[in-house]
C-alpha cells in the first residue's frame, strides 16, 4: 500500500518536468540524411539508435494514433504506439523505460505510470509490448526477484500505526517502530513475526511470548507427516517444508504432483528432496509421481534465508 502511494507521487512529478525537457530532446532526433532522398522511414528508424519498434503486421496488438503516453522523458519515439490492457498508449521502448525505472525505484510490479490508473501489468504483457530483448528479460527478473526479496524481509507494516518499518537487523524479530515510539513518547516494539506488540525480553530470533507466536522452525519440527493421494511410495515426509529459495513455509494440497510452486518466489520445488524440480527432474527425469532417488529430505532445522542478488 505504502509504496504504492509512493510511486503515484513520484509520478506525478514526472509528469511535471515534462514541460522543461521537451525542447532540446526533440531536436536530437531529427532525421540527419534527408537531404539525400533516402527513405525517411527508414532513415528515422536507424537515427533513433537504441529504439524498439512494433512490427506494423503484429495482429496481436491493437496500433493507435495519438502520443506515446508513458514517454515521461519527451524521447518522442517513433514507433508505432499500441494499446497496453488499460487502454494507454505506449511504443516499445517508453514502456521499457517505464518499467526499468519502476524496478529501479524497488518496485516489484509493474504499474501503469499515467495518473488515475491504477492498472497493473503482468510481466508477460511486459515482455511482449515492451519487445523485451532476452538480455533485458534477464535484467528485469533479476531486478524483480531482488527486490520482492528485499521488501518481503526487510519491510512490514506496523501493527499499530501501519506505516511501512523496515528490518535492518535480520536476526532480531523484535523491531521499534519509530512513528509509534514518537507518538508515545515511549519506545514501542513489536514482533516481526506474530505482528503484536511484543512481548517478553529482547532481543530473539525465534519468537516472543505471545501465545500465538509459533517460530517457523517449532512448525517444521511438529507438523504431522503428509499422505500424498497421487506421489507414491512416500514415507515420512512433513507436511509443512520451508521453501529451499526463500523460506517461506509451504504445504502441499496432497493431490497431483510432488513438486509446489512457492507463492512468495514463485520458485517451483520438489517437496520431498527439497532440490528445485528442475535439479530434481534433471537427476530423476519424469520421476513427477515417484520418490527421489536421493530420497526424502528429513525435517529441516533451519530456515533458508532468500539471497538479495
Ligand atoms: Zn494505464
Ligand atoms: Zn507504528
Ligand atoms: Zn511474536
Ligand atoms: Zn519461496
Ligand atoms: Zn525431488
Amino acid at each position: 500500500m505504502g509504496s504504492e502511494l509512493s510511486t503515484k507521487r513520484k509520478r506525478r512529478q514526472q509528469r511535471g518536468n515534462v514541460e522543461t525537457n521537451e525542447a532540446p530532446e526533440q531536436s536530437r532526433i531529427v532525421p540527419k540524411k534527408e537531404a539525400s532522398g533516402a527513405d525517411r522511414n527508414g532513415e528515422s528508424f536507424e537515427d533513433s539508435g537504441q529504439e524498439k519498434c512494433y512490427d506494423p503486421q503484429d495482429p496481436t496488438l491493437t496500433f493507435v494514433d495519438g502520443e506515446d503516453q508513458l514517454d515521461f522523458l519527451c524521447n518522442d519515439y517513433k514507433s508505432l504506439r499500441a494499446e497496453m490492457p488499460c487502454g494507454h498508449a505506449v511504443t516499445p521502448t517508453s514502456l521499457t523505460d517505464w518499467c526499468r525505472r519502476l524496478l529501479d525505484e524497488g518496485e516489484c510490479v509493474f504499474v501503469c505510470g499515467l495518473p488515475d490508473c491504477d492498472a497493473e501489468w503482468s510481466f508477460e504483457v511486459v515482455c511482449k509490448m515492451a519487445l523485451l530483448t532476452p538480455e533485458e528479460v534477464e535484467e528485469f527478473e533479476k531486478k524483480i526477484f531482488s527486490n520482492a526479496a528485499r521488501s518481503y524481509l526487510d519491510v512490514k507494516v506496523c501493527p499499530c500505526c501501519k506505516s511501512r518499518v523496515v528490518r535492518t537487523d535480520l536476526s532480531d524479530l523484535s523491531v521499534q517502530c519509530t512513528a509509534c515510539t514518537a507518538d508515545r513518547n515511549r519506545p514501542y516494539i513489536f514482533c516481526w513475526q506474530c505482528l503484536k506488540e511484543w512481548k517478553g525480553p529482547a532481543p530473539r530470533s525465534d519468537r516472543c511470548e505471545n501465545d500465538d507466536c509459533q517460530s517457523p522452525l517449532e512448525m517444521l519440527w511438529t507438523c504431522s507427516d503428509i499422505a500424498f493421494e497421487d506421489v507414491e511410495g512416500v514415507d515420512g515426509c512433513p507436511s509443512i517444508r520451508a521453501c529451499p529459495t526463500c523460506g517461506l513455509l509451504v504445504e502441499h494440497n496432497r493431490s497431483q504432483c510432488k513438486n509446489v510452486i512457492c507463492p512468495r518466489c514463485k520458485v517451483e520445488f520438489c517437496f520431498l528432496c527439497l532440490k528445485t524440480t528442475e535439479e530434481c527432474q534433471e537427476l530423476n527425469p519424469n520421476s513427477y509421481y515417484t520418490v527421489c532417488s536421493t530420497g526424502v529430505a528429513p525435517r529441516q532445522n533451519s530456515i533458508p534465508v532468500w539471497q538479495r542478488l
